[in-house]
């Protein structure tokens, strides 16, 4: 079948990270730009964002070699969006040491016309009154997946709520859905998302995979694919959407119009390897030569690290 192309919308910047190991500034960062790179691997993405003059060239073009339609990108005169983190030894946690808006501060998203029917639409990490914008522009796509961060949860959490009520699929981490839903339990978390109207929630879990909790009972657990040294981890989380968004742009929905729950399983799957470059290098480093063929190969590794004998039963020793 022919790909069906992917909206997002969601933050460019130029991030400065610190691990305990070494450091990166102004690299491209957001998680749009994380998205838009990991999905474009897979189908044409049309990105609707907002870059101040600042924003280097070389960023724009490489988009543009990748299939990425930049008409929704808006230049405004002012400093682009700027993110500073710190890592600790343990890589899954980080301290955010400064959040500059920029030209955010102003931004609203404008969806070109012909973006307006897109069938995939990916809410990035963005304020969710932002988010509400996209949605009250687009008609009535297929697929409506939404991703949020610590700090729209603590500061714009009734907004973030109206989102949530209008998505099909939100992507959390574990931490970020004990923040939320204030239950110590992740599984009693997850059931009110679930209780919100959802069809599915991923619940990130950094190096330890990713698990899908959908409305009609499912649950799966995907495994994570065992790094030696990991990087960078920043936009991981932006990059498995990428992936997961990415594979079912590439797949036929069922005659309702919907994804068959093991479509979505193999699109949790393909967000677990997209992650797992993302990791490799700072920035989207990793993601500029990767192939399919790369990705194909961690697939099949999954494949066997996740595959154990569905037919021992109590009793029968074989
Ligand atoms: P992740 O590691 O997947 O949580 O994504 C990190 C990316 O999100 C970084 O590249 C940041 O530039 C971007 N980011 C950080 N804070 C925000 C925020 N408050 N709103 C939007 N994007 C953000």
């Amino acid at each position: 079948m022919e790909e069906l192309s992917i909206l997002v919308v969601g933050s460019v910047a130029l991030d400065t990270v610190e691990t305990p190991f070494a450091r990166a500034e102004e690299t491209l960062g957001g998680a749009a730009s994380y998205f838009t790179t990991a999905a474009s691997l897979y189908s044409q993405v049309n990105l609707v964002a907002v870059v101040g003059s600042d924003f280097p060239r070389e960023h724009l073009e490489f988009w543009r070699r990748r299939t990425v339609d930049l008409s929704g990108l808006q230049m405004c005169e002012g400093r682009t969006f700027r993110w500073i983190a710190r890592y600790h030894i343990d890589m899954n946690a980080r301290d955010t040491l400064d959040t500059q808006l920029g030209v955010y501060a102003g931004f609203h998203p404008v969806i070109p016309g012909e973006y307006r029917d897109s069938e995939l639409l990916f809410l990035a990490n963005i304020q969710p009154e932002l988010q509400m914008e996209v949605l009250e522009q687009v008609h009535a796509p297929r697929l409506t997946v939404l991703d949020s961060m610590e700090l729209w949860i603590m500061t714009a959490r009734a907004q973030l709520t109206e989102v949530i009520k209008r998505v099909d699929i939100l992507l959390m981490s574990e931490e970020e859905v004990r923040q939320y839903t204030e239950r110590a339990s992740l599984v009693a978390g997850v059931h009110h998302l679930l209780d919100l109207g959802l069809k599915h929630v991923v619940v990130k879990q950094g190096s330890y995979g990713a698990l899908l909790f959908s409305a009609d009972g499912t649950f799966f657990s995907a495994p994570t694919y065992p790094l030696e040294e990991v990087v960078d981890p920043t936009g991981a989380g932006d990059a498995f959407a990428g992936g997961f968004l990415g594979y079912l742009s590439t797949v036929t929905p069922g005659p309702d119009g919907q994804y068959s729950i093991e479509d979505i399983r193999r699109g949790v799957v393909h967000g677990n390897i997209i992650g797992s470059f993302v990791c490799e290098d700072f920035s989207i480093g990793r993601l500029r030569g990767l192939t399919m063929g790369h990705v194909a190969e961690r697939y099949q590794i999954l494949v066997d690290c996740s595959h154990f004998d569905p037919q021992w039963q109590f009793g029968k020793s074989r």
